[in-house]
């Protein structure tokens, strides 16, 4: 929380910049309520320089006193069938890897109501133990209720490394932690080890063009998030069962500022979400207009897949900006990708690299996108394409 020393003079000048009303006036000083987000916007604001984040206060800390790999798993609830997110299995597939390297406990938290049908498939995936909070008051998603319950947890069992998946959820979420708990937080890794005791958070930096190792060697836990398909699922393993730990935890009362009064998802275009196709079919600048992304549908549905585009495609609109593979888009993991007249920079790589075959169509045959492929074809993907799809018929 933010904290105010004795030079409050009670002008009560930050009172009015809170974005959270987390600040009034009693006895004539200044005052903070468990609403700060520590976002420090106030900070300046104050003319005698009462005001100041706590950051100092983050004592440096008992390492050995740390241990476990923990995952915070997402339900996806308004799905049609509601089920833990695919991603969270793809994390605690890691984090087994990393726990047995250390030989440290593999554990999942879930946050939510009626969640037990859930432990059976997440002792699958190779959890230890399973942190259970379970209420009928976290069945939706509440920013200041999750963090509550995960500081409460984080606090009591004193993890080393606390991974979350870089959802919307994970990304409101883990921020927010990180904050309270003065330590460290890596969006978006592309790969997770551990060295000499530090988990080493790999991410691409400077726009993509280098891969840059973060580690925090100073402060528990380590935390990091990583976006769906970056990590393999791990077939499961029947028979594992693991310790379930039911944790209750109240919901604090800063919860109640937010409520959710109606939620609205836009249909996906394709009806596939290209996260989780099977078949995707991409389109570059090389596709030119809506005459070439046509072609793209077709191939689609002929092979039973999705389409989606670089960002230069993007930028021309000849696809929405959700369509986006890529860094700054989406990660796929498909069986079958196909790159028509994209260049193959460094940024659109990293988002189709862990799909299982790659096909490259580009008129340049020095493009980078063919030093990716398993198989590419040199030429004009607006003569190729018609080409295929006549086969295909055929
Ligand atoms: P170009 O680079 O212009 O390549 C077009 C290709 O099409 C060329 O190789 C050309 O030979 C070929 N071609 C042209 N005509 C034909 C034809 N008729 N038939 C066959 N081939 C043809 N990009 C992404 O895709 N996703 C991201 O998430 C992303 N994030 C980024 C984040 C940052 C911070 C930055 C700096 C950049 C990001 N980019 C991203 C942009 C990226 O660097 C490239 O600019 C972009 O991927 C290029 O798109 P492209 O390959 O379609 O276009
Ligand atoms: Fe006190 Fe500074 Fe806030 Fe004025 S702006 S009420 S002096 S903390
Ligand atoms: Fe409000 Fe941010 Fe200041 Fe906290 S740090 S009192 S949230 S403005």
């Amino acid at each position: 929380m933010i904290q105010i020393s004795q030079k409050c003079v009670g002008c009560g000048k930050c009172t009015t910049v809170c974005p959270f009303g987390a600040l009034s006036l009693a006895n004539r000083k200044a005052v903070a309520s468990a609403a700060c987000t520590m976002c420090g916007a106030c900070v300046s604001q104050c003319p005698v320089g009462a005001l100041s984040l706590p950051i100092n206060g983050a004592a440096k800390k008992d390492l050995s006193a740390y241990k476990g790999i923990w995952v915070f798993l997402e339900i996806a609830d308004n799905a049609s069938v509601r089920h833990v997110r695919s991603v969270g299995y793809e994390l605690l597939s890691k984090g087994r890897e990393l726990a047995n390297q250390v030989g440290e406990e593999l554990c999942a938290v879930i946050i939510g109501n009626n969640i037990q049908p859930f432990f059976a498939e997440i002792s699958q995936y190779g959890a230890d133990k399973i942190y259970a909070v379970e209420s009928p008051a976290y069945t939706q998603y509440n920013t200041a209720a999750y963090a509550h319950a995960m500081i409460t947890l984080i606090k009591k069992y004193n993890p080393s490394v606390v991974l979350f998946p870089s959802t919307y959820v994970g990304r409101d979420l883990s921020p927010r932690l990180a904050a309270e708990l003065f330590v460290g937080l890596t969006a978006d890794c592309t790969g997770l080890a551990i060295k000499e005791g530090n988990l080493i958070q790999t991410r691409p930096a400077f726009g993509g063009n280098i891969l840059a190792d973060i580690k925090c060697p100073d402060y528990r836990p380590q935390m990091a998030t990583v976006r769906p398909n970056v990590f393999k699922k791990v077939a499961a393993a029947p028979g594992k069962v693991a310790q379930v730990l039911r944790e209750t935890i109240p919901v604090c009362t800063e919860a109640a500022r937010v409520r959710v009064i109606n939620t609205h998802m836009d249909p996906p275009v394709s009806g596939q979400k290209l996260d989780e196709a099977e078949v995707v079919i991409a389109g570059g600048r090389g596709m030119k207009n809506k005459a070439g992304f046509d072609l793209l549908e077709n191939l689609a549905q002929q092979l039973g897949g999705t389409v989606g585009a670089s960002r230069a495609a993007i930028d021309l609109g000849l696809k929405k900006k959700e369509d986006q593979i890529g860094q700054s888009g989406v990660t796929i993991a498909a069986k079958f990708y196909v790159a028509c007249g994209i260049s193959g920079a460094v940024q659109h790589v990293c988002g189709i690299e862990h799909s299982d075959v790659i096909v490259g169509i580009n008129k340049d045959a020095n493009a980078p996108i063919f030093n990716v492929c398993k198989y590419g074809f040199v030429g004009d993907a607006l003569q190729i394409l018609p080409k295929i799809l006549e086969q295909l018929k055929k």
